[in-house]
């Protein structure tokens, strides 16, 4: 098997189908060691509780472990309105509704575990040429001169995969007037393992869980302000005391003095959706096939679904002597993942144009739901299941259950 593209997607999938006894060669063009850096990318991501399976099933999670924050609580809510929606673990099983994962830190685990996994031959920094897909295999040059030959290819190659341009295969986008400003805080009371949406005309304000320093746990959060993408740069540009004002006015002061902590970053806001997630040869997984809007923190959740699926697809192909880049074969994936995908695509996008205004019955539309959903617990619960994760028909590392 061949994966162009070794982000957070491409490696998992290389460990899972590795770890199963498949042959894979990952092709990046950046040396994974770059992305240990703490300056390379200042996210944190929420996973939900299903992919800390997938991770803790491939040997990914021992040394995340003790990094990642568990998320107890939900709380979302929007401008002043006194209406909220809260998501409790106990309401929920006692189980956390995932965790939140420093990139940083998934990138490390995720480079220790390939380095254990002799059936991963990771090239890097590396540039596919060309890729031919044939009747039999697909053969990749690369820059260095090299031929690479496979049964199968997986662009991974994130959201402007150059993988998929190479096909034909069309795409959806929209650009959003949005950014993402990413920081983290440090403050002076306990989270208490809360993650909270707070939606603003603009966008919404994230303020997620950290684990923070082990000596003094639950002071340090992740922050995803999303604002209009015109006003954003300026925001970067202000001075520390300027844009710590802008800060506190969106965060509060619930969680005492605040402090910004390293550096920040911006992330312009898409939406790229694949028509197709195969072709002849080829599988499309995480941002290549489905890049969305980061305001419910699932675009990684969904890549690492695509992978449980396509590991689970191409293992039982093998076990059965089939050729796992045999068009049924790949069939069988995009039938799986095509409506989850299509339909959190749609719901991202949805609640991003619900809540990122200030239109009056709109406003109240959504007190009036935040407050429903609050108050219903069959309909709370059938979310919180949402939330963590566990709705669908889940692949085997998502149940708990070996590839
Ligand atoms: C602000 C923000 C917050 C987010 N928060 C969350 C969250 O809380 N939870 C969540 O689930 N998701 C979240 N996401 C989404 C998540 O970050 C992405 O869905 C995820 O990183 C996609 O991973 P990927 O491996 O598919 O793509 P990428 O991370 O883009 O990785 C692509 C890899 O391919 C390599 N590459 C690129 N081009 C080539 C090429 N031509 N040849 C070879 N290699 C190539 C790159 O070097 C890289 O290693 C967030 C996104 C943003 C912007």
């Amino acid at each position: 098997m061949l994966i162009v593209g070794g982000g957070l997607v491409g490696s998992t999938l290389a460990i899972a189908l590795a770890q199963a006894g498949v042959d894979v060669v990952v092709i990046d063009t950046q040396d994974p060691r770059a992305g240990l850096d703490a300056g390379l990318d200042g996210r944190a991501s929420a996973i939900a509780l299903a992919t800390q399976r997938v991770l803790a099933g491939l040997g990914i999670w021992p040394p995340l472990e003790a990094h990642a924050a568990p998320i107890k609580d939900i709380r979302v809510s929007e401008g002043r309105s006194p209406f909220f929606l809260h998501y409790d673990h106990r309401e929920a099983g006692g189980q956390p509704f995932g965790f939140m994962v420093e990139n940083r830190n998934l990138r490390k685990a995720l480079f220790h575990r390939v380095g254990e996994l002799n059936a991963i031959r990771f090239l890097a920094p590396a540039v596919v040429t060309a890729l031919a897909r044939e009747g039999a295999g697909v053969t990749a040059d690369l820059s260095n001169g090299r031929k690479v030959k496979a049964r199968l290819a997986v662009a991974a190659d994130g959201r402007n995969s150059r993988t998929r341009e190479g096909t034909g295969i069309r795409v959806t986008h929209w650009p959003y007037e949005q950014a993402a400003i990413v920081c983290s805080v440090a403050h002076e009371l306990s989270h208490d393992f809360t993650a909270h949406e707070h939606f603003l005309a603009a966008g919404p304000f994230a303020i997620l869980p950290l684990m923070g320093d082990p000596g003094r746990p639950g002071h340090c959060s992740s922050i995803v302000w999303t604002e209009r993408a015109d006003l954003a740069p300026t925001i970067m540009t202000l001075d520390e005391k300027d844009f710590m004002a802008e800060l506190q006015r969106r965060f509060g002061d619930f969680l005492g003095d605040l402090e910004v902590i390293g550096p920040k970053w911006s992330y312009p806001l898409s939406l790229r959706f694949a028509e197709r997630t195969i072709d002849k040869r080829l599988a499309l997984v995480g941002d290549a096939a489905h890049a969305m809007h980061p305001i419910a923190g699932q675009g990684l959740n969904m890549g690492l679904r695509d992978v449980a699926a396509l590991a689970e697809v191409v293992v039982d192909a093998k076990r059965l002597g089939l050729d796992i880049g045999d068009g049924t074969v790949l069939e069988g994936y995009q039938r799986w993942r095509r409506f989850d995908n299509t339909l959190m695509l749609a719901m991202t996008d949805g609640l991003n144009r619900l809540f990122s205004n200030h239109i009056r019955p709109l406003r109240l539309a959504r007190d009036i739901g935040l407050a429903a959903v609050n108050k219903l617990p069959p309909l709370k619960k059938v979310f919180m299941r949402q939330a963590m994760g566990l709705v669908g028909d889940l692949p085997r590392l998502m149940r708990n259950q070996p590839l």
